[in-house]
């Protein structure tokens, strides 16, 4: 069964598959291809989710939840008939409701979905999401960024590199995010913008201002009633949309309301001059986050190679030429705004479902496999003397193998622990911790004889595995370790604030590290060579060589992480002597 794209709106959902190769958006039972992200408890306890929802919502406000994605990662909660409901239970309804249109859609269970978020939601709001999911029965394969998903729907994966800027301007909310596209991976570099800006506020200014020429006509202030209010409300983002293909439409509401002489009909002509008049400072709102995220992300406009239009608002003609005025770059709309999210969502859907099944299953575009998210942060397994010799670097893209053999430090040594770490620091001590275990049963031998392969898989869903053998028995011992246990975003963040902080500090210990390894080398090289030549050296020579030697076994016998800064300058001393004599 193909695996599900979910956009997971602030106003409206839209769900999509990969069906014959190409990303398709699935319509609902209602025929539409967007869903209101609106719940709603009927009195006789139904519960309605989507326009039906929605077209109740004047009548039953008290018990019906739109922009619930707003509260996601919060601890509000709505209580309905004694019941309490989170974010996440009323997100699951919605996401219930797109799973079953998608049964229906595709004739089968689905239960594998990649649902997008923004892309400042924190790892609250993140997990929040990924639970609203699990409630609703879907298996989140993974969270991905709106921006990503967008920029995977306008296949700029397949592409060359570059600075891509997606502007989305919703139903509620608008989002400006630069984002890099590299060979392999989509990063977001920055994001800004404003979570209660939207089309609904370009809705509110027409319903006014058709009130307030209704009332100067009749003198009937319909704004004071709800329901006759509700209807302008529709009607102006009915003639909304339309201003965006025509010059002028006219908005007709008959049996309004009525007076003293009997029922009002509503019949007005809206201009876009008319229309662009009443919404310019709207539309000029969005300039500031722009400038933000170009200014975060540490680029010029110029610099950017696309520009790309996300959310229903981008329809309007006044819009486009805005986000043209501010970049320089003509915008890009071939790919339906409302849609294109849910369809890059699918196609990594499709991707990340193609991936766990071996690759053989279904392959979106050009059957290259789509990789996109990265190791936030270096792993580190913990070696002799404290040190973190580092096996996955930060960056490295997802899925990943890696191996290496290690060695005993210890004579007849038949246990090994192994210590694995995340962070960029060499001290095993300056990381965190993530995962221990012992691999035992290692057959007695002198030290360095042993081979004991450690292997790190990280798979597309960040899931790690990390096994040991002892290549001498077929001994071995793994342990997996889960996204959630890893070092959260803040810990991340710290680690990497700290690294920065210590990366002089660092390097010169590093470097240290590596005097003290080159004099291990050098040791067993000088002891080779007394071994082997000791018998026919002059006794001088002899006795120099092996003062020499115990000068530098004085210093590298020491745990590297109790060695001063003073003894590895005794040591470098050391070993250029040793170095002389050989
Ligand atoms: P989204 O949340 O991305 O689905 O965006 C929905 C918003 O886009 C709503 O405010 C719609 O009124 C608005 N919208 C949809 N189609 C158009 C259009 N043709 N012109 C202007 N706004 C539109």
């Amino acid at each position: 069964m193909a695996a599900i794209g979910i956009d997971l709106g602030t106003t409206n959902s839209c769900v999509a598959a990969v069906e014959g190769g190409s990303p398709d958006v699935i319509p609902n039972a209602e025929g539409e291809r967007t869903t209101p992200s609106v719940v709603a408890f009927a009195r006789d306890g139904e519960r309605l989710v989507g326009s039906v929802a929605l077209r109740q919502k004047a009548t039953n406000p008290g018990r019906t939840v739109s922009s619930v994605k707003r509260r996601m990662g919060t601890d509000w909660r709505i209580g309905v008939d004694g019941k309490e409901f989170s974010p996440q239970e009323i997100s699951a309804m919605v996401l219930r409701k797109l799973r079953a249109d998608a049964e229906k859609h595709l004739g089968g269970e689905v239960t594998d979905a990649v649902i997008t978020v923004p892309a400042y939601f924190n790892d609250m709001q993140r997990n929040a999401t990924k639970d609203a999911g699990t409630i609703a029965g879907l298996n989140v394969l993974r969270i991905i960024n709106e921006p990503t998903a967008a920029a995977l729907a306008f296949g700029l994966d397949h592409g060359d590199p570059q600075m891509v800027m997606v502007y989305d301007l919703g139903g509620g909310t608008f989002d400006v995010s630069v984002i890099e596209i590299g060979d392999d991976v989509i990063e977001v570099l920055a994001t800004a913008g404003n979570n209660r800006l939207g089309g609904d506020d370009f809705d509110e200014r027409l319903a006014r201002h058709i009130a307030e020429t209704f009332q100067r006509e009749t003198g009937v202030d319909v704004a004071s009633d709800q329901v006759a209010f509700l209807r302008v409300r529709e009607a102006a983002e009915q003639a909304k949309k339309e201003l965006s293909s025509m010059e002028s439409t006219v908005v007709n509401l008959p049996f309004l309301s009525q007076n003293a002489q009997g029922p009002l009909h509503l019949e007005q002509t809206i201009t876009r001059t008319q229309f662009e008049n009443l919404t310019r400072d709207l539309v000029e709102a969005t300039t500031g986050p722009v400038q933000q995220a170009l200014n975060d992300a540490g680029i010029a406009a110029s610099e950017l190679g696309r520009v790309l239009l996300v959310g229903g608002s981008t329809r309007i003609p006044a819009v486009q030429r805005h986000v043209e005025a501010l970049t320089g770059k003509h915008p890009e709309s071939s790919i339906n705004p409302d849609e294109c999210v849910a369809q890059g969502a699918a196609i990594q859907a499709a991707t990340l479902a193609g991936a766990r099944s071996g690759g053989g299953a279904l392959m979106p575009r050009g059957g290259e496999l789509l990789l996109l998210d990265v190791v936030p942060m270096s792993f580190a397994i913990e070696t002799v003397g404290g040190v973190a010799t580092r096996v996955i670097e930060r960056n490295t893209t997802l899925p990943v193998h890696y191996e290496q053999v290690f060695t005993t430090a210890g004579a007849f040594q038949t246990k090994v622990e192994i210590n694995i770490m995340q962070g960029e620091r060499p001290m095993a001590s300056d990381n965190k911790s993530i995962g221990k275990f012992w691999l035992k049963g290692i057959k007695r031998a002198p030290a360095g004889v042993p081979q004991i392969n450690v292997s790190f898989d990280i798979d597309a869903n960040g899931i790690l595995t990390v096994t040991a053998k002892d290549l001498g028995t077929g001994n071995e011992q793994s342990i997996t370790i889960t996204d959630s246990e890893r070092m959260s975003d803040e810990e991340i963040q710290a680690a990497i604030r700290d690294a920065e902080a210590y990366a002089a500090e660092d390097a010169a210990r590093r470097a240290q590290f590596a005097k003290r390894e080159e004099a291990h080398k050098l040791l067993s090289e000088a002891e080779e060579r007394l071994r082997e030549g000791g018998k026919d050296m002059p006794k001088d020579d002899k006795r120099a060589l092996k003062a020499a030697i115990a000068g530098v076994q004085r210093y590298a016998s020491k745990r590297p992480e109790k060695m001063t800064d003073a003894d590895f300058e005794n040591l470098d001393a050391a070993v250029d002597e040793l170095r002389r004599l050989l």
